[in-house]
């Protein structure tokens, strides 16, 4: 498909279809990306201040919230009030779901679990604008490394339903706007020949997953001495969990171009992109990102990312706690661009695991499964031997023994035949000494891993 095409036509049709303005928004998004810092911080004011007001309006659960500290819309007159509104925290957002919706129904909206990174399962509601947005953000990301909408890209990827159900509508569509996707759910090494001959007949211009998975490939393509032709992919770029250096050097060289991170919290926003100067610049004309600073931590310095998603709409996001640790960069970047950036982001990180008939899977595999089950509170999975996972619980009353049958089932399904699948129901599951939670650890897969890097080298 012709790259402009599907840049000015197919593309801006399909989202105009699902009702999401994400041309209009990315057009205004090229235009403020230069202004400089102070009407960048004006715009980013008055951007939460319109959201607070339609939150307050609208949605039951701000106006009560709002009226009981008198922190009413009127009065929030910098972001100095603004952070005195109560923080939305995932248990909130659990308890109070119907109460944080607005009064008057949006259309479009779509339901969302995800797993966040406390592996604590929750499910938010998202309307277009907000889906609109984090694309826009990304599409001005990847035209910062020439390579927008129309350029032909892979997507090394996975969600139980892309996975499942690569079905004919998808295919089309994926053709339509020059994407093709592949899962990451399976990088087992008959998958990643698979991938490679893939990658050599499509030529993609960029590729896009997760960073474990595009490492995982990207070893296997220099292992096999089957890396692109360079200059022919222009940039990769990665999502939801953090890139480690070795990654990331193993990535540009196989692919001979440079790497782009995003960083962002399902539940809630895209929060920072990758500039080709290295900044994590923050959309700062709809996001809003704070630090709270950690005991013994100085002020501005290290704590918990907290942010705020002027364009939620469904289910308003402000000043919701991550659970993610991270600083601001006090120093500009290079680009030019005065957008501000996020210095660091610590503290996630997902894992693989392994499955007795040899593939690799992405620890989202599993997750995926357990954040979908009713009246599972909190999980974590423990692969112990290749051949017997571990999965803990905390249940509440929807939690019926029908329930963890055919989540047993579907774990077996999963991970073939022979793999013993034992259910342990605990009332809580104690973090890691570092306080955060590990929802996946594979005992199996380092070793495996380590194997393979050996081979490779
Ligand atoms: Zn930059």
């Amino acid at each position: 498909m012709h790259k402009a095409l599907v840049d000015r036509v197919i593309f801006p049709a399909q989202e105009w279809l699902k009702g999401k303005p994400t041309y209009a928004l990315l057009r205004s998004l090229e235009r403020t990306q230069w202004l400089d810092a102070r009407a960048l911080r004006e715009l980013q004011f008055r951007a939460a201040r319109t959201h607070l007001d339609f939150a307050y309006r609208e949605v039951p659960y701000y106006t009560r919230l709002l009226d009981e500290h008198g922190l009413q819309p009127h009065r929030i007159q910098s972001f100095e009030d603004y952070a005195r509104i109560p923080c939305l925290t995932r248990d909130l957002l659990r308890r109070h779901f119907d109460d944080l919706q607005p009064r008057r129904r949006l259309r479009g909206v779509q339901r969302m679990s995800t797993g966040g990174s406390t592996g604590s399962p929750v499910t938010v509601l998202v309307d277009p604008e907000r889906a609109a947005f984090a694309d826009a953000i990304r599409l001005r990301c990847h035209r910062w490394y020439g390579v927008g909408m129309g350029a032909r890209e892979i997507a090394l990827w996975g969600s139980p339903i892309e996975a499942s159900k690569q079905d004919l509508v998808r295919t089309l569509r994926d053709k339509l706007i020059n994407s093709r996707f592949l899962s990451a759910f399976d990088l087992g090494e008959e998958s990643l020949s698979r991938y490679a001959r893939i990658l050599r007949d499509y030529r993609p211009q960029k590729l896009f997953g997760y960073a474990s998975a595009l490492s995982l490939l990207a070893g296997y393509l220099q292992r096999e001495g089957l890396a692109p032709e360079p200059g022919s992919v222009r940039a990769v770029f990665t999502t939801a969990e953090p890139l480690y250096d070795f990654q990331r050097s193993l990535i540009e060289s196989v692919f001979g171009c440079p790497v782009s991170v995003e960083y962002g919290c399902r539940d809630a926003a895209l929060m920072a992109t990758q500039c080709p100067s290295g900044g994590l610049h923050m959309p700062v004309e709809g996001v809003t990102v704070e630090i709270l600073a950690a005991p013994g931590e100085p002020h501005g310095e290290r704590g918990e990312i907290v942010v705020s998603n002027a364009h939620s709409f469904a289910m308003p996001i402000i000043r919701y706690r991550t659970g993610d640790i991270g600083a601001l960069e006090a120093k500009p970047c290079a680009c030019g661009r005065a957008l501000p950036c996020l210095r660091s982001v610590e503290g996630r990180r997902t894992d693989f695991l392994v499955t007795p008939d040899g593939r690799v899977m992405h620890a989202l595999a599993a997750i995926y499964p357990l954040r979908d089950t009713p009246g599972i509170q909190q999980f974590q999975v423990i692969q112990e031997r290749i051949d017997l996972l571990r999965v803990v619980i905390v249940r509440n009353d929807l939690f019926t023994g029908a329930v963890a049958d055919t989540l047993v089932s579907s774990l077996k399904h999963l991970f073939g035949g022979g793999v013993s699948i034992e259910l342990e129901l605990v009332d809580t599951i104690p973090p890691l000494p570092s306080g955060k939670h590990r929802y996946v650890i594979s005992k199996v897969a380092d070793r495996f891993f380590e194997g393979f890097l050996e081979t490779r080298a």
